[in-house]
């Protein structure tokens, strides 16, 4: 693990996480052992399905390609910018929205207000849709070689911001703002499993009680208290994916094979496990049919060596922007 680069690592998160997605999507909504019924050796393939051709990558990670356009082309976190951008993609017509976020970016309510207005009216916000498409900030927040608490604060507070130009409910805010520091703490080398009690510090104390539970060494899907849609089981069940694996392939495997939202869940586990193992260890056979198209964005379509980039500019993007200059909604 440690012979990695720090390259190999943030290229392995994004298009990890990329891969996670469309491998997950043919599965979407599928039973328990879905995925090694389809795949006995164990040997999975972008298979497609469920309107998802092979190697297409889903809202998912659509949503973090724009989050990583947005840092790139405006030097730093510029929420009206990005939530213009999520608006864009969603009257494109995407075949796959998750509905809280379609209800936030179709209501016509401004950048600032649109998801707080939400979660007012429907009293639930707390999907995995921040979660999904954090593979990209998590790099680029990352970037500052600060000390540990400052990038720790940094990462997690722009993760929160994010969260929350489409999710209302603070316990998405808080479970991307885990996700993001761990992805730090795996781009730095080190293992994001035993980063979980100082990410947990400093998740807010409203909050922390149900984040440790399902993010405790000892949690399981089985023991999963809401379907996996929701953001508490989709983090829990990507961390026991990579706790009791020993490879990028094998994370997935067992990520899929929960069922339920598993284009979400194996994008996170692979954002995870990309970080922790590098962008080598993801076998050409995915990385190959990889292509993700974007909505409201006309023709064009991202397949891998364009997401190596976008890593590799994430990567080296944020030296010392400060994220705290713009208000959370
Ligand atoms: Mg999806």
């Amino acid at each position: 693990m440690d012979s990695l680069s720090r390259q190999d690592r943030a290229a392995g998160a994004v298009v990890g996480s990329a891969v996670g997605d469309a491998l997950g999507a043919p599965f979407e909504f599928g039973p328990a052992g879905v995925y090694t019924a389809r795949f006995p050796d164990g040997t999975g393939t972008m298979c497609g399905g469920g309107g998802w051709d092979p190697g297409e990558a889903t809202d998912d990670t659509q949503m973090a390609v724009l989050v990583a356009q947005s840092l790139l082309e405006r030097g730093g976190l510029d929420l009206p910018d990005l939530f213009g951008r999520f608006r864009r993609w969603a009257a494109g017509d995407p075949k796959d929205i998750g509905l809280q976020t379609e209800d936030v970016l179709t209501s016509g309510d401004p950048w600032d207000t649109a998801a707080a207005l939400h979660f007012q009216v429907n009293g639930r916000a707390a999907g995995n849709g921040s979660l999904m498409r954090a593979a990209t900030s998590a790099v680029y927040f990352a970037g500052p070689r600060r000390p540990d608490a400052d990038a720790r604060a940094t990462t997690m507070d722009a993760a929160r911001r994010i969260a929350a130009l489409t999710h209302g409910d603070r316990a998405a805010w808080e479970g991307t703002a885990v996700l993001h520091e761990l992805i730090r703490v795996a781009l730095n080398g080190a293992d994001p499993l035993a980063a979980v009690p100082e990410a947990l510090a400093d998740v807010h104390a409203d909050h922390r009680e149900r984040w440790a539970a399902v993010l405790a060494p000892d949690w399981h899907p089985d023991r999963a208290t809401e379907f996996n849609g929701a953001v508490w089981p989709c983090l829990g069940t990507a961390l026991w994916a990579l706790r009791t694996t020993r490879s990028y392939e094998a994370s997935l495997a067992s990520a899929i094979d929960v069922g339920g939202d598993t284009d979400t869940v194996a994008a996170v586990t692979g954002a995870l496990a990309g970080a922790v193992y590098g962008l080598g260890s993801i076998p050409s056979r995915w990385t190959g049919p990889l292509h993700v198209p974007l909505p409201g964005y006309g023709a064009r379509v991202l397949r891998t060596p364009e997401l190596i980039s976008l890593a590799r500019q994430l990567d080296d993007g944020f030296t010392d922007a400060d994220p705290a200059e713009i208000q959370l909604p």
